[in-house]
């Protein structure tokens, strides 16, 4: 089967993330979009996408928990999982490195955790789009012992890219999928030409959706025989799909 997948959407819960991106919303509109598997992504938490894998289970969508994590060196890093309660588990195990800068809501805006019947159930009051005090190092090593996959996100961007951030490619993340910008595979000869250690790279699209009209705009059709993460992941390193972007008006 090909599974088209959007692995990099934000919810309410992300200070940047529109309100009216709430767990319910978000698989919905994921499904009308036609989309297989989605993985919901906020800074540094993960409890959003708690919540819409349940409503993915009833509406019939894959909905892997993740989270786009900050290292200490400003790198973004998605970190996704199969499994809800590994998700949690990481979750717990990094959120305590976030630092107690509370967020100003009138800046960023707020931080809403929401329930599947659209119920305010919690305002975050950390900031979460901060570093956490954990190398890149440490967070891929404790992803991975918690069964995630780690996908550097929007690489080539001069905000918190692996590329810029770091300047090259760690050899811990040399194997799987590198995620470029929707900006970054519209300007793809630009983007292949500053970093030329990109070129023949396994590279991925996900749409980093912030609105609900985005959620899809940038997608990664994958052959696999089922929907699994494990799925999904040994396709990208074997290189068994391909992307699509979609820039045009949205009905
Ligand atoms: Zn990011
Ligand atoms: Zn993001």
């Amino acid at each position: 089967m090909v599974a088209a997948s959007d692995l990099h959407i934000h919810s309410a819960l992300s200070p940047c993330g529109s309100l009216e991106m709430s767990p319910s919303a978000i698989v919905a509109e994921a499904k009308r979009r036609g989309l297989q598997a989605i993985a919901v992504t906020d800074h540094n938490s993960v409890e959003n996408a708690l919540i819409a894998r349940r409503v993915g289970e009833r509406l019939g969508v894959k909905v892997f928990c993740g989270m786009e994590a900050q290292s200490v060196e400003e790198v973004h890093l998605l970190v996704l999982f199969e499994d809800p309660e590994e998700a949690r588990l990481f979750w717990e195990e990094v959120y305590p490195s976030l630092p107690e800068i509370p967020n100003n809501p009138e800046y960023f805006g707020d931080q809403v955790v929401v329930d599947e019947e659209e119920n305010i159930l919690r305002f975050e009051e950390k900031l979460l789009l901060n570093s956490l005090t954990l190398s890149l190092g440490e967070i891929v090593e404790i992803g991975r012992r918690r069964r995630g996959w780690v996908v550097p996100a929007h690489v080539e961007s001069d905000r918190f890219g692996l590329l810029v951030q770091l300047g090259f490619i760690p050899p811990e993340l040399e194997e799987g999928v590198l995620e470029l910008s929707r900006w970054g595979w519209s300007h793809e000869g630009e983007v292949f030409k500053t970093f030329p250690d990109l070129v023949g790279r396994r590279l991925v699209a996900h749409s980093d959706a912030h609105y609900l009209r985005d959620i899809g705009r940038g997608r990664t059709l994958y052959e696999v025989p089922d929907l699994s993460l494990a799925s999904l992941q040994k396709a990208g390193r074997e290189g068994s799909f391909r992307v699509q972007l979609w820039e045009g008006a949205v009905e």
